[in-house]
């Protein structure tokens, strides 16, 4: 079966009905990117860039996620690297921070920290924007809730440009902005914010979490964390479409991108953009490629509007 696989490596993720998809690769080390080229991947939908961060006493220092990031950008060849910023707290905590909130996937997390630490959050930007030299690379923001965090966070990026000017460092401005939808609020009053960013991905690890008060780490109530379920699908529904009226991408980069058992009903919702690991991008074309998209997106959106469960069996070619 391995070798059926492999011999997908190089056919375009196209559907039935020649509809291209583009399948990307989640990494959390530098170092993966080759395993992301290798698997064929169109580029990087989500680096993880609390990984840098992690498992030691100091922060990484400009130059060293500098040379992180340009590894990568370097590595991609002239494909899309998207860098996630700062995703820390909640299930990501760094070594000797003693704060601990009552509730931490509510509280101080991710863009919240990092506007909360402006110094931490300058030097992670400079060396993205240093990065950004060498090739395209798209800054993606963890656990939006508001536009004011999106005001605060390009208004950080420009200020990190402007030092960088200043100092006379190379850099590039050509980077593009986008936003994690996992905080439901954000799915549910989508349209502005597809207005004011460049692209979106949909983090469906954190917002079914949210959307069913249901903590994604914990065992005791793991039956109830359910990617399937209608207030889910429905949310990533609506940000899919007001994206595609806006002509703006839109990813999902959570587990459920991966899952080959649910490529069909992710193209009935419109998904044209997968971020996943590296070892799942050939179940996942090979899905892509026997299914109909048309047919898919009917039969998902009569289910949606009925807000029933979508029984996958009736999705099957
Ligand atoms: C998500 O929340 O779906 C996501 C991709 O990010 P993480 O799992 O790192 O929170
Ligand atoms: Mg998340």
């Amino acid at each position: 079966e391995r070798a059926e696989l492999e011999a997908l490596l190089d056919a375009p993720a196209m559907t039935l009905d020649g509809i291209h998809v583009r399948l990307e690769a989640n990494i959390e080390l530098p170092e993966e990117a080759e395993l992301a080229l290798k698997a064929g991947a169109d580029g990087i939908g989500l680096f993880r860039s609390e990984f840098l961060f992690m498992g030691r006493a100091d922060l990484p220092s400009e130059q060293e996620q500098y040379e992180a990031y340009s590894r990568v950008v370097k590595a991609m060849k002239g494909k899309v690297v998207t860098i996630r910023t700062l995703d820390i707290g909640a299930d990501k905590t760094l070594d000797g921070d003693a704060t601990v909130a009552t509730n931490p996937a509510l509280g101080l997390r991710a863009i919240r920290y990092c506007l909360d630490k402006p110094e931490m959050f300058a030097t992670q930007l400079r060396a993205l924007l240093r990065a950004s030299q060498y090739g395209q690379i798209r800054i993606l923001i963890p656990m939006i809730s508001s536009m004011n965090e999106v005001h605060a966070s390009r208004q950080a990026i420009e200020s990190a440009a402007r030092e960088l000017e200043k100092s006379g460092t190379p850099f590039a401005r050509n980077y593009l902005l986008g936003a994690m939808v996992e905080v439901p609020a954000i799915a549910i009053a989508i349209e502005p914010f597809v207005q004011e960013l460049d692209f979106l991905s949909i983090g469906t690890n954190d917002l079914i979490q949210y959307v069913l008060a249901v903590d994604r780490g914990d065992a005791e109530v793991a039956s109830l964390y359910d990617p399937m379920h209608p207030a889910v699908l429905r949310l990533i529904a609506h940000t899919i479409n007001a994206a595609d009226r806006a002509g703006k991408p839109v990813a999902i980069c959570g587990e459920m991108a991966g899952d080959a058992s649910v490529t069909r009903m992710l193209l009935g919702l419109g998904l044209k953009e997968f971020s996943m690991h590296p070892q799942q991008l050939l179940d996942v074309k090979k899905e892509v490629r026997l299914s109909h998209s048309n047919a898919l997106r009917v039969k998902v959106a009569s289910a949606l509007n009925r807000a029933e469960r979508i029984d996958l069996a009736t999705l099957a070619a």
